[in-house]
């Protein structure tokens, strides 16, 4: 038996609209709506206020309007958030080591074995969201629980600025009653099926006989009862484990040459180099991401992916491009293929001197001002002007940009 755990989720209420309260006093106490006003804007975020009317986040503006014609609405300031967010998180990290950024305004904090009894955790709690509001001005909902799924949905009933502790023997009794759609996973089909089923509340969902569950959902449902039950073992994972910096490309045309993949790769390895140093980290997962061009039907395609660990770190890009183009020449058999992608995975933080080992070989200061150099003209010019060899690549898709928990310095 091993001792539950004491996860705590803290999400600061409101957060935009409450920065834009707080910096002008005039919008105090009013219907505040952070977000386009044009025709076809949406809410980013809306104020207690404003709530009270039915506005909600990623509502059209003009719908936001409509329920409130008096709303203020405020363009926003993603720069200001952005710093404010990184107060908030400089905080969290004082409180655990162990800090699971879900949005600028949102974490998971493991709290095992910080504090051995509940009560130590809702001390603790309380006086993070008492430094909170005092270096900030931003008033932070907390939920505590053994079970993330639970403390995300403390917190959230715990708002504006409360706190809500569920201690192990309690999560059944917690959960019973709330609507299965609190569930994670469960989203209007889901919802739609367990409905069909008399299952409305997420206790009759933990107690819903298996069978019927494997039938309507297949083990989905099986997993969604579990969750019901408040069973669910997934770890607070720290930001620097579970992030990764990736770059992908669709092609205009499928692409049956592997050898014309290589470009594309060295491309996207040196894209990746770029962000791990301006970041100042270093991986030693490399993957490569192949979507073939075979459709599955309903816009689906197999995806297949090769990973491996270098020996040391790498923030270069020559030594990720060399990396990725060694798992593509083991891809068997071949077929043509729609996509490439690269990631860097397994990141820790790098200083200099870890440049010496990311290059594979020896030491070779050389490198380290290649790399610098090509930072600086990136720096200056944008993406589109050099790439070492690699001709750059033409992009028919997004290109994968900042991934969950990646920080932005810019
Ligand atoms: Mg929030």
């Amino acid at each position: 038996m091993t001792t539950p755990r004491t996860i705590l989720h803290a999400d600061l209420d409101a957060f935009f609209a409450a920065v834009e309260q707080r910096d002008r006093p005039e919008l105090r106490g009013k219907p505040v709506v952070v977000g386009g006003a044009s025709g076809r804007g949406v809410v980013a975020a809306a104020s207690y206020e404003a709530r009270a009317y039915g506005i909600h986040s990623a509502m059209p503006s003009f719908a936001a309007r409509q329920r409130c014609p008096h709303a203020i609405f405020v363009a926003g300031d993603l720069a200001k958030y952005r710093r404010e967010s990184r107060r908030v998180f400089a905080i969290f990290d004082r409180y655990s080591p162990v800090v699971e950024g879900l949005s600028m305004d949102e974490a998971f904090l493991d709290l095992t074995g910080t504090a051995r009894l509940l009560g130590d955790a809702v001390s603790a709690a309380e006086r993070l969201r008492a430094e909170v509001r005092a270096v900030t001005g931003l008033t932070l909902s907390v939920g505590i629980a053994p079970v993330k799924m639970v403390a995300k949905i403390a917190s959230d009933l715990a708002k504006p600025d409360g706190l809500r502790a569920v201690a192990a023997d309690e999560v059944r009794a917690f959960l019973a009653p709330l609507p299965v759609g609190r569930i994670w996973g469960v989203g209007a089909v889901a919802g739609a099926r367990l409905e069909a089923l008399g299952i409305t509340t997420i206790g009759a969902l933990a107690a819903a006989p298996e069978a019927v569950l494997r039938r309507a959902l297949g083990s989905f449902g099986i997993g969604l009862a579990r969750l019901a039950r408040g069973e669910d073992a997934r770890p607070v994972e720290a930001d620097r484990e579970a992030k990764s910096y990736g770059e992908e490309n669709t092609f205009e045309r499928d692409v049956a040459d592997r050898s014309a993949l290589a470009d594309p790769i060295r491309s996207h390895a040196e894209a990746i180099a770029r962000r791990l140093r301006r970041d100042r980290v270093a991986g030693h997962g490399v993957t490569l991401k192949l979507k073939l061009a075979r459709p599955l039907g309903g816009g689906r395609y197999p995806l297949l992916t090769r990973s491996l660990a270098l020996r040391q770190p790498t923030d270069d890009g020559e030594t990720i491009g060399r990396a990725a183009l060694s798992l593509l020449a083991r891809v068997e058999p071949w077929e043509p293929i729609r996509l490439v992608g690269v990631a860097v995975t397994r990141l820790a933080p790098s200083d200099g001197s870890q440049l010496a080992f990311a290059l594979g070989g020896p030491t070779d200061p050389r490198r380290a001002r290649l790399n610098a150099a090509i930072d600086a003209i990136h720096e200056r010019f944008g993406d589109e002007k050099l790439s070492r060899g690699a001709g750059g690549v033409r992009r028919a898709g997004l290109s994968m940009g900042i991934k969950r928990g990646e920080r932005e310095t810019r």
